[in-house]
C-alpha cells in the first residue's frame, strides 16, 4: 500500500541497517522535516513535535511488512532494556521495582470495560496476539481479532472459534477491511495505536466496521504522564522505533474526532500518576450505552 513511497535505509546504534518510511504528521499530515528535533530523539530515531497538532511522534517508521519480523516487541524490548539501564543503572532498578509494585495494583480489565460500555455483540481486538486477553468476556461477547504474526493468529483463532469468533492474520488495516460495515459492536485497542504507522487511517477503518453506537476502548501510553516528565528519557513509554506515536489525552481526542468518533474520557482513564491511558471512542450515529453510574437511582 505504500509502493508510492520510497523506503530509504538507516543505520542505527540499536538494530543495525533497517529500511524505513518518512513519516509527516500521522494526524494532521504535516510534514516536520525542518522542525527541531524532540529532546527525546534516540539515535535515528528522531522525535518530531507537530506545530500545528501538538502529537509527537517518529518522523520515520520500518517498512510495514517488516515491522513484526526485524522490529519484534521481543528484540526492541531488550534492546531497551539495556539502553536504560546504561543510562542509569541505580534509577532504572528503582523503576524497575517501581513499576514492579505498581503492577500488582489492579488495572483496568477489559472484559469489565466492554461490560460497563458495550453492548454485547461482536468484539474486534486490534493486535489481538494469542487472544489469551480475550477468553475471559462475558458471555453475549464473541471475541474476534487481527494479528499480523501467523503463530499467534492461529492460536487466537483457535480459542475464538470455540466462542463463536476467529481470527484474521493480516496487518491491522487489511485485516479490518475484510470485515463488512457494522460488524461489531465493539473494539478494543489495546497497547496498539502507538505502534501503528498510520493509526488515523486504522482508526476510520474500525469506526466503519462498528455499529451505530459501537465504541472502541482504547489503552495507549500517556506522553503527557508526570512519571514521563520525571522519568525523562528513561520513561518506559519509549521504545525505538516499536512506538511511532506518543499521545496526550489532547491528540488521542483529536484524531479520534478526525476518524468519526465521539470521545470520552472516565474519571480515572488519564491519570497523570499512570503511564497509561484508556479513552472510549464512541461512534455517535446511533443509539449508544450510556456510563453506568453506580450510586445513582435513575429517577426523574
Ligand atoms: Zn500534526
Amino acid at each position: 500500500m505504500n509502493d508510492d513511497i520510497k523506503t530509504f535505509e538507516v543505520n542505527s546504534a540499536n538494530l543495525g541497517k533497517v529500511q524505513v518510511l518518512h513519516r509527516a504528521c500521522p494526524l494532521c499530515g504535516r510534514d516536520n522535516s525542518d522542525e527541531p528535533d524532540n529532546a527525546y530523539s534516540y539515535d535515528v530515531w528522531t522525535l518530531k513535535d507537530c506545530p500545528t497538532c501538538d502529537l509527537t511522534y517518529i518522523d520515520k517508521g520500518p517498512d510495514y511488512a517488516k515491522l513484526f519480523e526485524e522490529l519484534s516487541w521481543e528484540t526492541t524490548t531488550k534492546v531497551e532494556e539495556k539502553r536504560r539501564a546504561d543510562l542509569r543503572p541505580v534509577g532504572y532498578k528503582a523503576s524497575k521495582l517501581t513499576r514492579l509494585r505498581m503492577h500488582i495494583l489492579p488495572r483496568k480489565q477489559m472484559n469489565l470495560m466492554l461490560d460497563a460500555w458495550a453492548k454485547p455483540g461482536n468484539v474486534i481486538d486490534a493486535g489481538c496476539g494469542d487472544g489469551g486477553q480475550m477468553v475471559n468476556l462475558t458471555p453475549g461477547f464473541v471475541p474476534f481479532g487481527v494479528e499480523v504474526s501467523t503463530e499467534l493468529a492461529h492460536a487466537a483463532n483457535d480459542r475464538f472459534a470455540k466462542m463463536g469468533g476467529a481470527c484474521v492474520n493480516a496487518p491491522t488495516l487489511a485485516g479490518l477491511q475484510s470485515f463488512p460495515d457494522g460488524y461489531f459492536s465493539a473494539a478494543t485497542l489495546r497497547s496498539y495505536l502507538e505502534h501503528e504507522m498510520n493509526p488515523l487511517p486504522v482508526l476510520r477503518e474500525i469506526y466503519r466496521v462498528l455499529q451505530p453506537g459501537g465504541v472502541a476502548i482504547v489503552k495507549v501510553p500517556n506522553y503527557g504522564s508526570i512519571n514521563r516528565m520525571v522519568m525523562g528519557e528513561k520513561w518506559c513509554g519509549f521504545r525505538y522505533p516499536d512506538h511511532l506515536n506518543y499521545f496526550t489525552p489532547k491528540t488521542l481526542k483529536k484524531m479520534a474526532v478526525k476518524a468519526g468518533f465521539g470521545v470520552h474520557y472516565g474519571l480515572t482513564y488519564t491519570l497523570p500518576t499512570s503511564d497509561n491511558m484508556y479513552a472510549i471512542l464512541r461512534r455517535e450515529d446511533g443509539p449508544s450505552r450510556l456510563p453506568k453510574v453506580r450510586g445513582s437511582r435513575g429517577c426523574c
